[in-house]
């Protein structure tokens, strides 16, 4: 195990779940999330998750 990275934001260790799951989006696979997933719930991938984030309205 290395713990020599120095790039860490805030110096908070994040959790990260393994495993093997598909975006529900474009189907690609997700190997890694920074939450446990449910099971029942759509998965995303980094891409397509943050494409779902709410943007900024107004014009
Ligand atoms: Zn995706």
């Amino acid at each position: 195990m290395a713990f020599n990275e120095s790039g860490s934001d805030r110096g908070f260790p994040r959790k990260m779940y393994q495993g093997n799951w598909k975006c529900s989006e474009c189907g690609k696979e997700i190997t890694e999330l920074p939450f446990e997933p449910s099971g029942d719930r759509p998965l995303y991938c980094r891409d397509c998750h943050a494409k779902r984030r709410p943007q900024r309205f107004g014009r």
